[in-house]
């Protein structure tokens, strides 16, 4: 595809785009947010909320958020 920029007598200039056909492949790991105590979720009406905890980042429904 080319397109025309400038269209002044006596330059013209030019770009062409060139796309490529490659497929690019993204990896992608996706879990549904549970609660790690009940492992409710917001299909059961509760919030998940992350908390730092002394065993990493864990989620925690509305319920354990305040009691862990
Ligand atoms: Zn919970």
């Amino acid at each position: 595809m080319s397109q025309l920029l400038e269209s002044k007598i006596p330059s013209r200039i030019y770009q062409d785009f060139v796309f490529t056909k490659t497929k690019i492949v993204v990896n992608t790991l996706a879990t549904e947010a549970r609660c790690y105590v009940c492992s409710k979720g917001l299909e059961d009406g509760h919030s998940v909320t992350a908390k730092n905890t002394t065993f990493g980042k864990l989620l925690f429904c509305d319920k354990h958020y305040f009691a862990n």
